[in-house]
């Protein structure tokens, strides 16, 4: 192995600095230079005038400054041209020239797939995943995940807090598009009331139901903890004709969000306030987790030492607290397990 290359790719997550961090300890001690690339797969398209935009010797003083940092050094983009074959070429070309005969692929599932292409095309390529989303199936953690739940534990905490003190419902919508993992185990880990997930088909009416339910029992300061996607997962619901048929005014309608949420909670239960908070980006920009740190450096260490030995198209995971890899098609092909009885618990209690 000549060179190893290594990249971050997609959404960025708390963990990334830290598993380039092992990749090139890991790198130097077998004795292999290590290229950075930057933007994830646009570097590898030389879109940039100058080779250092694209690309950059990774020394083990450089990456000791910044393993613990939140967002990635490395730089992360979308590169959307990479789904086409010609570019994937391109990428390869690119790759032969700079003697980079192994690659490290930091990401979700979008870049696992690029990672995929390189390897179709003769680049051994190794998966490390990284999104706060949690929703790569085959592993139970992905860098940045455990970082952003206790992201929104901290905040929800003192949302609660606040709550109490003012005998107020709040709402707090968290990240996850497509995956209430985030919302589910920052709900269980405060205690929340209340927890709407994507994966879960929902009415507004029944939330209602269950924040009543809340106040009818003198617990004021309930908190409906949302994942960012659950607004897709919601039943069509019309305020004006719930109101108007109760004989109340009600204004235009506007697309559902936390803070219409609130609203729409407070004038349903006939509360006096409602809040909304959005926790928002500081989930992704986050210093990682004791967890996540300890993930990235057995996956940098091990992305490197499956390359040198010559095993590739694999991603790398953890399950039952051990560090493992299976190939990349297999992975990509896991089902998604939601925990719904936990959901349904917090709901229900
Ligand atoms: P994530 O890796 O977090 O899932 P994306 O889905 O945005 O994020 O994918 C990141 C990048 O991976 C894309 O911008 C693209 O460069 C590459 N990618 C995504 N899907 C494919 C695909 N099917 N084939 C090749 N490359 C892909």
């Amino acid at each position: 192995m000549r060179k190893i290359g290594v990249l971050t790719s997609g959404g960025d997550s708390p963990g990334m600095n830290a598993a380039v961090m092992s990749v090139a300890r890991s790198a130097a001690m077998y004795g292999i230079p290590l290229i950075g690339i930057k933007r994830g797969y646009n570097g590898l398209l030389r879109k940039s005038a100058n080779l250092k935009d694209d690309m950059q010797e990774l020394t083990l003083e450089l990456v000791l400054d910044i393993a613990d940092d939140p967002g990635t050094y490395l730089r992360t983009a979308r590169c959307l041209e990479f789904k086409e074959k010609k570019y994937q070429e391109k990428a390869v070309k690119t790759l032969k020239s700079m003697q980079i005969d192994g690659l490290v692929v930091i990401g979700g599932d979008g870049s696992f797939r690029g990672a995929q292409a390189l390897c179709d095309l003769g680049v051994p390529c190794i998966g490390i995943p990284g999104t706060i989303d949690n929703d790569l199936p085959y592993t139970e953690m992905s860098l940045g995940y455990d970082t952003a739940v206790n992201v929104c534990v901290e905040a929800i905490r003192k949302i609660r807090a606040t709550s109490r003190s003012h005998d107020r419902p709040a709402v707090v919508e968290v990240m996850g598009r497509h995956c209430g993992d985030i919302a589910l185990t920052a709900a269980v880990s405060t205690g929340s009331e209340i927890v709407v997930v994507p994966e879960v088909p929902w009415t507004v009416e029944g939330v209602a139901m269950q924040l009543q339910r809340q106040l009818n029992q003198g617990n004021y300061r309930a908190t409906i903890v949302v994942a960012e996607g659950c607004w897709e997962s919601m039943a069509p619901f019309d305020l004006y004709n719930f109101l108007t048929s109760r004989g109340k005014p009600c204004y235009p309608e506007e697309p559902m969000s936390a803070v219409r949420f609130a609203s729409v909670m407070k004038r349903m239960c006939g509360m006096v306030e409602a809040r909304a908070n959005v926790i928002g980006y500081v989930q992704r920009g986050a210093e990682p987790t004791a967890r996540d740190s300890a993930f990235a450096f057995e996956a940098g260490n091990l992305a490197v030492r499956l390359l040198r030995d010559g095993i590739s198209n694999q991603v790398i995971g953890m399950q039952k607290g051990k560090v493992f890899y299976m190939p990349i098609e297999k992975a990509l092909k896991k089902e998604r397990y939601f925990n719904r009885p936990l959901f349904d618990l917090v709901n229900s209690l």
